[in-house]
Parts: C-alpha cells; structure tokens; sequence
C-alpha cells in the first residue's frame, strides 16, 4: 500500500512509466505541505515523485496560466493523443516561443549531468537546416528566438554557415547558441567572428567552483569558463549564463551565480535549470532521486542565498505551464544594484511582460509595463523599494531615449538597464506530467517538420528518434 494513504487527493495527472514509458493515469497528492506524484504500472509497480515543496505554491500557480497563442500552421492531425501525437498536433496549447534547434550530437565533454544522448555520429546537413528555419518561419511568420543545441553546435562543421542563414533572417529576433564556451575560450577569431555574427551565447555556467565542475562536467571547466566569459565581455556578446543545479553539488551557490551575473553587463540573465533525470548522464547521475529541487526551493535557496531577492518576487511565467517556468525582472537602479520589478508596478501588465521567456522583450510589452511602474510611482501609490533610486532611474532611461515614456524604445536598454532571473524546470521520467506538455512552448524542431514539446522528447520522442540511434 502507497505511504501516501494519509495525503489528501488533489487531482488525476497523466504520466509514463519511468521503466516502460507507457502512458499511466496518475495522481496529484497533498501532504505535509507537499505535493507529490503518485503512479502505478500495471508491470513494473509503484512510483512516486516529488512536484512540489510547497504546495501553496503550486496550487497558486495554476491560476497563472493564460490563453495559449496558436501556430499559423500545425504539423499534425490529432491521431492517437498526446503525448503520442507530437509534432504539434493540432491539440496542442501553445505556439513555439523558443524552438530548440539541435545541429549535431557530436561533443568534446562527458558531462555526468548531460540531459541528451552524444552519439557523435549526427551532423545536421545544410538543407535540413534551411528546411526546418524555413519551416519555423512558416508556422510562426516571426520569432523573438532560435536556440541552436546539439551536442555542442560550435564543434558543427557549417556552424559559422548555419549561423550566417539564420541570423540573415529578419523574421528572426535572436539566435542563442547553447554551448559549453570552450571554442570560444581556446580560439579568439572565433570568438570575434561569434560577436560579428550577431549570436547571442547562452552558456552552461553551473558553478564557481573547480572541483563542482568536475563532478558535473567531468573535468575542472572553471578557467575556461572564464577565459569564455572574458572574450564575451571584450567582444560584446550577450550572454545568458543556464547553471545546472543539482541537490548536494551546487544547491548552495545560486546566490553566487547570481550575485555574480548581475555583476556585468554583457550577462543579460540567468536562468537556473534544476537538474532532469533524462539522458545519457542524467539518468544515471548519483543524485537522490526522492530529493529533486522544485521551482518553490529554487525560489527559497535564492532569497536565503542573497540579499536583494524575496521568494515572492518570483512568478510563474503565463506563457509556458505555470510549473515549467518562473521568474523575476529586475530593474538596474546603481552600478550592480537591482530590484525585482515586482516591488512596484502593476502585476498584470508584468505578467504580459513575461510573456517573453528567454530573453527580455524590446519591444511593446516591456514598454507598456515600465511606462505603468512609471505612472504607477508618479502617482506614489503603495511603495516598497527606494523609490528615489527607481524614480530616477527610469527618468533616465526615458531622458537618455529622448522620448515621452509612451514611446520608450528599450532597444539600447533592455540588455544593460534590466536584467531576469529565470527558473526552467525541465520533466524527467519521475515527474512526468502530460499535462504539463500540452502548454509546452519550448520545442525541439526536427527535419521532418515535426516540433517536439521539450519534455515529451526527451523522455519519449528522443528515444525514437531514427537520426540518433544509439550504438
Ligand atoms: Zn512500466
């Protein structure tokens, strides 16, 4: 019998097996201040799994979610239901706010934390990566931006190629190239012709620690690291610094992280990503499986872990499942001084703002929400931050724009003058939630046209993926 007779029953969720990866009827489950997941396969048994530390929390963030935007186009006929029908079918929630392109599976790392399968044998051709930017054009007439993965894409043979047909694309806002930073630490014409390029790099940073790296990464990346984030700095590349967290390695460093990011410029934002138990390290990483770190422990480790951040300055982006993602913008008030913007403004048109994930929006919606904080201050409503500092500094923003504060271009702004914390919580077997698939908004774009909820890949998808078969 479950040890959870004794929680209260919350609601049914669809999920998989971790063993067979058959579709299983689930149950959501309240103890202790806790949520869990508790499932049953009919071959292998008993499971359960950890969602969320704080339940209020999470119940909370469900009233979060917001209308999902539709595609212009799907790829798919509903045919078998999700999470089967992958591609998007016709089903699904939400559009592709950030499409994941992976170009090889070929990478110089063994990472023990690595949430995909490196094969080396997988190197995208030029045709199927016009095919499939094209094909994203198609479906979403623009996008605010491309994330190219792999493997490691720099180590692609036509990665300055790919790059150059990409960012040629003026229905696309911004390329981000995730990558571990060596290529651009060893070779300096590389790193100048990245920056010429216009990429943004969105780097695996998980610590500030030697021996950390090399229980995650296999190896003491930290000098690298740096030589990496130095060459950003010198040759202005925007940088997204992605830590990957896991329980008992690096838990007690996100204060650090962010202390540290927030510290330059050219660091636009973090975004934490609390260990996945997926892939070829992942799901064999020597972590407790019964301990995962939830979107409610990273809000917590945060304001322990730093001075200048609540964990109620966090919340559940609307655009994506309320559990997938959350966040924080802050706005810069003195040299390395922020404050969340949750501490003054109006909360809806914040969450409008957030509708934009990855990267800060430039264009109307930041807009529209600081001119609201703007008014919002003039008016000297209920203030809790030092609205002196704030004042001042969105005067500034609007007297160095030259323009009233209906008509703000944040263009210049928005990378040095307001920077985001965000926490992405990725699906591993254990808590898998069908549910939380439907709202994905993260996807992986394949060849064959096919867009691939995030999490619904890399738990089911990626092992049938014929590009990637394992020797
Ligand atoms: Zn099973």
């Amino acid at each position: 019998m479950s040890k959870f007779r004794e929680s209260s029953f919350f609601s049914i969720s669809e999920s998989i097996c971790p063993v067979c990866r058959r579709i299983l009827s689930g149950k959501i489950l309240l103890k202790e201040g806790k949520v869990f997941l508790a499932k049953r396969c009919p071959e292998h048994g008993h499971f359960e799994a950890l969602l969320s530390s704080d339940d209020k929390y999470w119940v909370n963030s469900l009233s979060y979610t917001k209308p999902g935007q539709l595609p212009l186009k799907f790829s798919k006929a509903f045919d078998k239901g999700c999470p089967e029908d992958c591609g998007l079918c016709e089903e699904h929630e939400q559009h592709t706010c950030s499409p994941i392109i992976e170009i090889n599976n070929k990478c110089d790392l063994e990472c023990p934390v690595c949430i995909v399968w490196n094969e080396n044998n997988y190197e995208m051709s030029f045709e199927d990566f016009k095919k499939i930017v094209d094909g994203l054009i198609e479906k979403e007439g623009s996008l605010e931006l491309v994330l190219l993965s792999g493997g490691e894409p720099t180590l692609h043979s036509q990665f300055e190629k790919f790059a150059q047909y990409i960012t040629s694309k003026k229905e696309i806002k911004r390329v981000l190239i995730s990558s571990h930073g060596l290529r651009i630490a060893k070779d300096e014409e590389f790193a100048k012709r990245f920056a010429q390029l216009g990429l943004y790099l969105s780097l695996q940073f998980d610590t500030l620690r030697g021996d950390v790296y090399e229980k995650l990464r296999g190896r003491d990346l930290l000098a690298d690291k740096m030589k990496c984030l130095e060459r950003c700095e010198k040759y202005k590349i925007p940088t997204v610094i992605v830590p990957t967290i896991a329980r008992g390695y690096n838990e007690d460093e996100v204060g650090a992280l962010a202390n540290f990011a927030f510290k330059h410029d050219f660091i636009t934002s973090v975004t934490f990503q609390p260990m996945a138990y997926t892939g070829k390290g992942g799901s064999s990483f020597s972590v407790d499986e019964s301990l995962p770190i939830t979107q409610a422990d990273m809000h917590q480790l945060l304001a322990t872990q730093t001075d200048w951040l609540k964990k109620e300055d966090f919340l559940p982006i609307p655009c994506s499942h309320p559990q997938c993602y959350s966040a924080t913008y802050l706005l810069k008030v003195a040299e390395a001084e922020f404050i969340p913007l949750t501490r003054f403004g109006e909360i809806n048109s914040y969450l409008d703002a957030m509708a934009n994930r990855a990267l800060l929006d430039s264009g109307g919606r930041t807009a529209e929400m600081l001119q609201d904080a703007v008014y919002s201050l003039w008016s000297a409503q209920s203030i809790t931050v030092d609205s002196k500092k704030v004042n001042d500094s969105l005067k500034n923003i609007i007297k160095q724009n030259q323009a009233s504060c209906c008509a703000l271009d944040l263009q210049k702004y928005n990378e040095g003058k307001f920077k985001a914390i965000f926490i992405h919580s990725f699906m591993d077997e254990n808590n898998f939630e069908v549910s939380r698939i439907r709202k994905c908004c993260t996807h992986y774009a394949l060849p064959d046209g096919r867009l691939m909820p995030g999490c619904s890949y890399n738990n089911i998808h990626r092992h049938r993926d014929e590009r990637l078969k394992r020797k």
